[in-house]
């Protein structure tokens, strides 16, 4: 039966305004459509896999699922307390760390607050402050990286959080621990930082710095990891914050109590332990990255240096041009319209096989719509 209401009338407009996540389509999707072998690119995820050790640990847990899981997440927090060196009372952990940016701006936004972050960033920020009813304000990247100092110009009286993505998402730029010091000098004390470190364990730069430091020094932040990256977990859904005890205490009186389950919080812990399985990930990666900036580079894309596990690239035509003729040749990538950035396509790495794959596809595209012109200079 229809509804004799339109949703404008049924849920607030601040809602019914939103823009949702577009999320990609799933690989089994793709091959039935097109009748090929399709590989995935398109979500940053580990291409080897999880963790062995956790998937066996999981696994043994899947006998206990009768069980409601710890509410309070207790073993996984005291291993991730011993690993940080932290307090447990400075942990708490999500359902993924999207789950924990939605639950912070649930808290601290609401009508007439604003949330600053960055245009060309991970779109859930913006999205969960929509969701709370605030306004968020977007600060342009400068060279494809967060412009800090226009970034706190911006603070005002209505801003209550601000969030970062170092390394972000989706340019693979970061900022150092010194910018984000000098930063940190300029926002008040009562505006919540929230930085999500998804990719930091693929970072390489000494110049990246510990950003623990500041929270145990006291100041008004969280730090959101994810168990879905390195750690290969992104289907299990674990992420966990390290911040101030009292955003810890205000973000557990309103997450749901059996937010991550338990088979999740058993293999999360696994992985912790599984210091081989990090090891050849981040490897791995390494390879794939310097493979793939140096071989979309030579296609002549513009390919800007990425921190991650992932390549922002611009090849000069439409992004959503190119991601449906590599579609047809079973390689799923991103392409970033939908985030504000509309000369982009996210590459993340896969294993080596993979990475071949794209930059096969990518050439065989950039042949067929370029048949002349060997190489274009995109500048920059
Ligand atoms: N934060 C950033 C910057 C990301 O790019 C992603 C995933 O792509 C996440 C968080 C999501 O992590 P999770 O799977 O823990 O929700």
């Amino acid at each position: 039966m229809p509804l004799k209401k339109s949703l404008e009338e049924l849920v607030p407009s601040y809602v019914a305004g939103i823009r949702p996540y577009v999320p990609g389509k799933p690989v089994e999707e793709v091959e039935r459509e097109l009748g090929v072998t399709a590989i995935k690119l398109a979500s940053n995820e580990n291409p080897l896999g999880p963790s062995p050790k956790a998937v066996e640990a999981a696994t043994r847990s899947l006998t206990q699922s009768h069980r409601y899981p710890d509410a309070g997440g207790y073993y996984l927090r005291e291993k991730l307390a011993a690993r940080h060196n932290v307090s447990m009372d400075h942990l708490v952990l999500g359902a993924g760390s999207t789950e924990l940016i939605q639950l912070l701006c649930h808290i601290y936004v609401g009508p007439g607050v604003r949330g600053l972050g960055s245009e060309g960033s991970f779109v859930m920020f913006p999205l969960a402050v929509h969701v709370a009813g605030g306004e968020p304000v977007l600060v342009p990247l400068r060279d494809y990286t967060f412009d800090l100092d226009s970034m706190a110009a911006r603070i005002d009286d209505s801003t209550r959080i601000i969030y970062l993505a170092n390394p972000n998402n989706p340019t693979g730029t970061m900022f150092t621990a010194e910018a984000f010091e000098r930063f940190l000098d300029k926002v008040p004390e009562d505006v919540l930082v929230v930085l999500d470190e998804a990719y930091c364990d693929y970072v390489e730069s000494p110049d990246y710095g510990d950003s623990l430091e500041h929270v145990l020094a006291g100041r008004y932040l969280i730090i959101l990891r994810t168990f879905s990256k390195i750690y290969g977990l992104a289907g299990l859904r674990v992420g966990y914050g390290i911040g101030h005890p009292e955003i810890i205490s205000a973000l557990n009186k309103i997450r749901s109590p059996f937010n991550v389950a338990g088979i999740s919080q058993v293999a999360a812990r696994a992985a912790l332990e599984d210091a081989e399985h990090v090891q050849r990930s981040r490897e791995s990666n390494r390879r794939g990255l310097a493979f793939l900036t140096r071989e979309l580079a030579d296609l002549g894309l513009k390919v800007v240096p990425s921190a991650t596990n992932f390549v922002y690239v611009e090849t000069g035509h439409p992004p959503k041009q190119v991601y449906k003729a590599l579609l047809h040749e079973g390689v799923i990538v991103r392409p970033l319209g939908w985030m504000g950035m509309p000369d982009g396509l996210r590459v993340s790495v896969g294993t080596k096989e993979e990475n071949r794959r794209v930059v096969e596809a990518l050439a065989g595209f950039l042949h067929v719509a370029r048949p002349t012109e060997r190489k274009v200079n995109l500048g920059g």
